[in-house]
């Protein structure tokens, strides 16, 4: 492109070009550049702010981005969110981190080895499963290995 103008104001500088179309034609090209500018997407967009996506939105396939409370999805019209202290795992003591998000968003299901049982006062491991219905995050354990203890499997999240 240098070489195109350095040709075109060679032509200018012999009276053979318009200086006015020079500059037109420069015009035109930066507000071809700058309509390409706008039509980035909300996602491209979210990179150049160095946002990391934790992973892709299970209701609508946005990227899901961390919050101060909560992972939320990207798309505005999207209610879907993660939030890292909510009643279902407060119970037992534990709070959503970026990593177990990430695998929720990606698996479906992440594995928590500290949970706390207020049956017993102890922690133990399970497989923490997320659903997403009507938009909200439902969550559910599975136990690995089936114990004879009290709390089996399904215990369904929190449901309004
Ligand atoms: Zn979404």
């Amino acid at each position: 492109m240098t070489a195109e103008w350095e040709n075109k104001l060679l032509l200018i500088e012999k009276g053979q070009m318009d200086s006015r179309e020079f500059l037109r034609e420069i015009t035109d090209l930066i507000d071809t550049m700058i309509a390409g500018c706008s039509a980035i997407s909300g996602e491209e967009q979210g990179r150049f702010h160095q946002r990391e996506s934790v992973g892709i939105c299970p209701v609508c396939g946005n990227p899901v981005y961390e919050g101060k409370k909560n992972f939320y999805c990207s798309n505005r019209e999207c209610a879907f969110s993660l939030w890292k202290e909510n009643r279902y795992l407060s119970g037992m003591k534990k709070l959503v981190d970026k990593k177990m998000a990430a695998e929720l968003l990606e698996k479906g299901r992440t594995h928590v080895k500290d949970l706390y049982s207020q049956k017993t006062g102890r922690t133990f491991a399970a497989d923490l499963l997320m659903t997403a219905e009507d938009g909200r995050a439902n969550f559910s354990l599975e136990f690995p290995k089936k114990k004879g203890s009290g709390k089996s499997g399904k215990g369904s999240g929190k449901r309004k």
